[in-house]
C-alpha cells in the first residue's frame, strides 16, 4: 500500500540537537564563568555531560526514569565528575538549558529541503517525539517548519514513550492514519526503528551518527536527501 502519512522524529532528525545543545551549554558556561572558577575545560565538560545525557535519555526511553530524574541529574552528574558537587549550580544549568536552548534552531542539512519536496508529492507529515511537549512545539515554530506538519505529536502528551506501541497508536490517531500507510523515520534505533517497526509501521532508520545498524525490512539512510529515492 502507498505511503500517505509520514511520521518524523525531531530532535537530531530534523532539529539538530547535538549542535544547539553544544551551542548552548557553551554559552552558559561561558556566563557563568566556568573555566575560571573551576579550572574546567568546556570541550571536556561537554563530552562528559553528552555521554551522561545520552544514557539518562535512554534510561527515559526504557521507562527507568521519570524526566524529573533526569532535570536533576544530567548537570550534576557531570559536574560531579570533575569533583564538582553542587546542586544549585546544576539548577543554574538545567533551567537555563531550557530556555536558551530554543535561541539556537539549527537544522539537520537537507531538512528543510526534504519537507518542502514531500509536501510538494502531497504526503503528510507529521512529528512524533520522544522530548519533552513544553520544547517540541516550539522547536518546530522556531526553527520555521512547523507548518509542514499536520499534527505534531509529544510523548509527554501521554507519559508514554517510544518504542511502546500505544505511543504510535495515540500519534497515528491524532493523525487519523491507518498503520498500513504510515511511515516512521527516526536517529534512534530502538525508539524509532524498532519501536515504529514492531508496531506495524514502515521505518526509515537515519543513521546519522554512523551507528551502521541495520535489520530486515528497515530502509538507511544517512542523508535526509536520500529519501527522495524511496518516497
Ligand atoms: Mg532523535
Amino acid at each position: 500500500m502507498k505511503i500517505q502519512h509520514i511520521f518524523f522524529d525531531l530532535d537530531n532528525t530534523l532539529w539538530d540537537h547535538r549542535r544547539n545543545a553544544y551551542l548552548t551549554l557553551k554559552e552558559i558556561f561561558k556566563k557563568e564563568d566556568i573555566s575560571e572558577k573551576y579550572n574546567l575545560d568546556f570541550e571536556d565538560f561537554h563530552k562528559e555531560y553528552f555521554t551522561i545525557n545520552e544514557r539518562l535519555w535512554e534510561q527515559i526511553r526504557d521507562g527507568e526514569i521519570t524526566k524529573d530524574y533526569l532535570r536533576e541529574h544530567r548537570f550534576y552528574d557531570a559536574f560531579a565528575f570533575f569533583g564538582i558537587e553542587d546542586a544549585t549550580l546544576a539548577q543554574t544549568f538545567e533551567s537555563n538549558f531550557l530556555d536558551e536552548i530554543l535561541n539556537y534552531n539549527d537544522l539537520v542539512e537537507g531538512a528543510f529541503q526534504i519537507l518542502e519536496y514531500l509536501s510538494e508529492k502531497d504526503y503528510v507529515l507529521h512529528i512524533l517525539s520522544n522530548g519533552f511537549q513544553e520544547v517540541t512545539y516550539k522547536k518546530c515554530e522556531l526553527s520555521g517548519i512547523k507548518n509542514y506538519f499536520q499534527t505534531i505529536t509529544s510523548a509527554d502528551e501521554i507519559n508514554v514513550r517510544k518504542p511502546h506501541p500505544e505511543v504510535y497508536e495515540y500519534a497515528l490517531r491524532k493523525a487519523g492514519a491507518q498503520k498500513e500507510n504510515s511511515m516512521m523515520i527516526g536517529d534512534d534505533w530502538i525508539a524509532d526503528v524498532e519501536g515504529g517497526k514492531s508496531f506495524g509501521l514502515q521505518v526509515v532508520f537515519f543513521d546519522v551518527f554512523n551507528d551502521n545498524f541495520e535489520a530486515e525490512n528497515v530502509t538507511v539512510i544517512k542523508k535526509l536527501i536520500e529519501l527522495k529515492d524511496i518516497l
